[in-house]
């Protein structure tokens, strides 16, 4: 599943792609994938301009003249441009028709993604965003702040950074790598963790995040951006993806188990 690095990357390729071009209609294949009354939806959208793109958490804003499309592309969501002439592939389920031609066109073998549509400024205080809380990046974001919101919760750190709604933009991923990188057992309770320890937590998020977004992200299985170029993070991972190869700090072999419910990988030696 994307996660914040990769969805930056789909953003910045979104900006280059489609900034400016106005939509003439909106073609929805698999109606489930947009959570308004589908009529309204495709009457909405044509003669509005796509202003830009942005990103919240793991979700992209696509800005347009009146309104902004709330899109979550979950495990396998895909955006890309063509021509309209270009034959359509089977798993294009949203297309959006441009008066020059041009389609932008969203994949998605799972159907699993979402669209959700508001007006402009409606959309952060209405689901799906009302409840994604701090962005990674945010200086408001402090191991004081972490604190404060963790001590409210008895779940493990694990848990606690996949939960959106405190700190958005990790996922599996980024959780394990953090958690190597910070030197904590992913199954400590994040109320327990010392204020040093989060100024270290911290850190690593800023940091790790941060260079994933200029490699590109991480390409696992099928992530692309949305002019078909894979990421090469996934090269610096540490833990994720490596049971039983050896800890590139100390040599005992990676373990996985399931903690939170999600597949973990971690160093039993580096993170006690
Ligand atoms: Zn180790």
């Amino acid at each position: 599943m994307p996660e914040l690095p990769e969805v930056e990357n789909v953003k910045n390729t979104l900006n280059k792609l489609v900034a400016n071009k106005t939509i003439q209609n909106v073609t929805v294949r698999w109606p489930n994938i947009v959570k308004y009354e589908i009529d309204a939806f495709k009457e909405r959208l044509s003669g509005q301009t796509i202003l830009e793109t942005t990103r919240r958490g793991k979700f992209l804003k696509l800005v347009l003249s009146e309104d902004v499309i709330v899109s979550h592309l979950r495990m396998e969501g895909k955006y890309s441009l063509h021509d309209n002439e270009e034959p359509l592939n089977k798993h294009a389920h949203v297309i959006f028709s441009f008066t020059d031609g041009t389609e932008l066109r969203y994949h998605d073998v799972r159907k699993f993604g979402t669209m959700h549509l508001y007006r402009q400024g409606e959309e952060e205080t209405a689901p799906p965003l009302n409840n994604v809380g701090f962005e990674p990046f945010d200086p408001a974001l402090t191991p004081t702040v972490m604190q404060a919101l963790f001590k409210k919760t008895t779940r493990n750190i694990k848990a606690v950074l996949l939960d959106q709604s405190l700190i958005a933009g990790l996922g599996n991923i980024y959780v394990d790598e953090v958690l190597f990188a910070s030197g904590i057992h992913p199954e400590t309770k994040a109320q327990a963790l010392t204020l040093a320890q989060l100024g270290v937590l911290h850190e690593k998020i800023v940091a790790i995040l941060g260079e994933s977004v200029k490699k590109g992200g991480s390409t696992i299985r099928s992530y692309t951006n949305s002019e078909g170029k894979q990421g090469s993070f996934q090269l610096e991972l540490f833990v994720y993806g490596k049971k039983g190869q050896p800890c590139l700090t100390c040599g005992r072999e990676i373990e996985r188990t399931v903690i939170a419910g999600r597949g973990t990988h971690f160093c039993t030696n580096c993170q006690k």
